[in-house]
């Protein structure tokens, strides 16, 4: 029996990432900002080398491990990976969990493309611990930003550290998609603190003993703010208090899972014994706005994670079909010549299809976490009509970089695994964790379904359509030094168009109310959008590697890849416009006949 490891030794490709990151986004040049002048290029590529050193000895050779091992419930408490503790720990003493927040909160500044690029890499060798601490960033991120000077002062040093942990409580039983049916209530108290009662579930790196402390950051009603999402209000609740006594904080459980088995997912519950202690942050009643920007981050977040599985994915299925020999390629006439020794399956052109499916997918989600990355980082070091226009291509781009990368990314591992065979369906081999791994992606932080009415409903619309507007000027200004490849200019650009017919013939129907009809084939919409906006990236990608004379292997086969998209990817979106036009919705129940279509 072959061993897995040896079949997958490497779980990415550094110089992919690194050319997107140095040559096609030119994360250098960020540095001309004031915000990242004290960074450089040596710096950036210090702290990547340092993070893949780490992710290679200490991360990869335990995710079957974890994966074997799931983290359970025992006493109270749940039994993750020793793993957890030591990322905790390494990363804060290297100063990574918060790297890119301000210097004066205990950050280092640095450009979030790069802490993209550094988690991506952790996510590659092993996505079961990286939500540990990008939770704890994003939790401390939001003290930071919205929280006072005594939360700051005493919450952020130890988070920042790896000492204490963070989390995000958001879902309850009855509230999944629908967060303004949270009912968790926190009372004011006279000390200025709240009191919490309720209960949240699937809370990820919810309850360990890897780190001193857990920090939840809870979405909770106080009462007078009404109805509906207006009415939430965000809270800091430690499971221990600052003396170290008991918060009246509960762990219930862990939720036993298909994938991503050493990440806890825990039943949370806040004032069982009516002694649980809160504090706010930021507005009272503005809640799910302050966590937007942590669940925004957490979306970037799911889409880079589920970029770098179906990028790990990728280097193990290509290994295995440079090592296994299996038929004969075809000669010309069709026949197959038995005499010859067998070919490795890697010259069979379906098994190639799947490859390069699964290279196209990858590497452009890698692309598209970098340029939406890109753009946060613009926004944050620019001023006045820049930085909106940066935060509209961002607030254009999230929902797609968080679906995209979940969504291709989940069909290109599956590719993965059939290019295995046989294999790829048995434990010995790696692919099968990777397909297990990869599914959740599209669930949590708002299911692909949400994620489309956010683009459809809200993105698109927003600003009169000014964030579709400045996308396609981006577009345009790839096309414009793409003359070496016209006939994918030519696509790209009647790709543009046909977006335009759709949303010209859906429009109609957001102004005569018909709100239920606009949306119903959203996701549908988002698939159609992503492929134009993959293609532009792909293209962007092309256009760099023509432009380095395009003479090595490496660079050929970026231009190559672009278009295989083009060909057998973009050329999709005009069965699915045609869906998207048709003016008939098999998919809207009248209310007297809602299960009709299923008798
Ligand atoms: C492993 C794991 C980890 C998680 N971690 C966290 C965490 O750390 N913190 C946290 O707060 N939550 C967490 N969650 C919860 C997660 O975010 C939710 O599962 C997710 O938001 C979906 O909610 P739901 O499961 O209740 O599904 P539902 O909301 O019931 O959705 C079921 C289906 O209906 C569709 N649907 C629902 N509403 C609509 C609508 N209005 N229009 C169209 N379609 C709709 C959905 O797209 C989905 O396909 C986690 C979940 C899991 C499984």
């Amino acid at each position: 029996m072959k061993s897995p490891k040896a079949l997958s030794m490497k779980y990415m490709e550094m110089k992919t990432l690194e050319w997107q990151l140095f040559n096609v986004f030119a994360l250098e040049s960020l540095t001309e900002q004031s915000r990242f002048a004290d960074h450089d290029a040596v710096s950036f590529r210090q702290i990547l080398d340092s993070v893949k050193k780490f992710a290679d000895t200490e991360l990869y050779p335990v995710i079957r491990e974890m994966d074997e091992n799931p983290a359970r419930f025992e006493d109270g408490t749940v039994i993750v990976h020793p793993a957890v503790g030591t990322t905790m720990k390494t990363l804060g003493e290297m100063g990574l969990i918060g790297a890119p927040l301000d210097y004066e909160v205990g950050g280092l500044q640095i450009p979030i493309t790069l802490f993209q690029a550094l988690n991506f890499v952790i996510d590659a060798a092993n996505n079961h611990v990286s939500g540990y601490y990008n939770l704890t960033f994003g939790a401390a991120e939001l003290i930071a930003v919205f929280g006072n000077d005594k939360l700051k002062e005493d919450y952020l040093q130890p988070m920042l550290e790896g000492k204490w942990g963070g989390t995000m409580c958001l879902t309850e039983p009855q509230a999944g998609s629908s967060l303004s049916d949270v009912e968790t209530v926190a009372i004011p108290q006279d000390d200025g603190s709240y009191k919490l009662k309720g209960q949240k579930i699937w809370i990820s790196g919810g309850e360990h003993k890897h780190v001193d402390n857990i920090v939840h950051l809870v979405l909770a009603r106080i009462p007078g703010g009404g109805p509906g999402t207006k009415g939430i209000s965000l809270l800091v609740v430690p499971r221990d208090r600052l003396d170290g006594t008991p918060n009246d904080v509960t762990c219930a459980g862990d939720f036993q899972k298909m994938g991503q088995k050493g990440y806890c997912t825990t039943h949370i519950i806040f004032g069982e014994n009516d002694d649980c202690r809160g504090y706010l942050v930021g507005t009272e009643h503005r809640g799910l706005a302050h966590m937007f920007q942590m669940m925004n981050g957490a979306r970037l977040a799911v889409g880079r994670s589920a970029a770098a599985i179906a990028t790990a994915a990728y280097e193990a299925s290509l290994s295995f079909a440079k090592e296994r020999p299996q038929g004969r390629r075809l000669m010309k006439g069709g026949k197959k010549d038995v005499s010859q020794e067998q070919t490795l399956i890697i010259n069979h052109p379906d098994v190639r299809r799947m490859l390069l499916t699964q290279k196209c997918v990858s590497e452009a989600s890698l692309a598209l976490i970098l340029q939406a990355s890109y753009y946060y980082d613009m926004k944050h070091s620019t001023e006045g009509d820049e930085a909106k226009d940066y935060w509209l291509l961002l607030e254009l781009l999230t929902p797609v970089a968080k679906t995209y990368p979940s969504e291709a990314g989940k069909r290109s591992v599956d590719l993965g695994l059939q290019v295995l065979g046989g294999s790829g369906f048995c434990n010995e081999y790696i692919l099968q964790l990777y397909y297990r791994d990869i599914r959740i992606m599209s669930i949590y932080e708002g299911t692909t379904g949400i994620q489309s009415l956010d683009l459809l409903g809200r993105k698109i619309l927003a600003e009169n359509g000014r964030a579709l507007d400045l996308l396609e000027q981006e577009i345009n200004k790839t096309l414009d030094q793409a003359a070496e490849f016209p006939d994918q200019v030519a696509q790209l650009k009647e790709h543009m168009a046909l977006n335009r017919d759709v949303l010209k013939s859906l429009l109609p129907l957001v102004m005569k109310g018909e709100v239920e009809m606009f949306l119903s084939d959203a996701t549908v919409y988002m698939e159609l959008f992503s492929n134009i906006v993959i293609a532009w990236l792909w293209m962007k990608m092309a256009v760099k590697a023509q432009e380095e004379g395009a003479g090595t292997d490496f660079l050929k086969a970026k231009i190559h890849a672009m278009k295989f998209f083009f060909q057998y990817e973009l050329t999709l979106n005009h069965g699915l416009a045609k869906v998207l036009k048709t003016p008939e919705r098999l998919t809207i129940a009248e209310d007297d006949e809602a299960l009709l279509a299923f008798a």
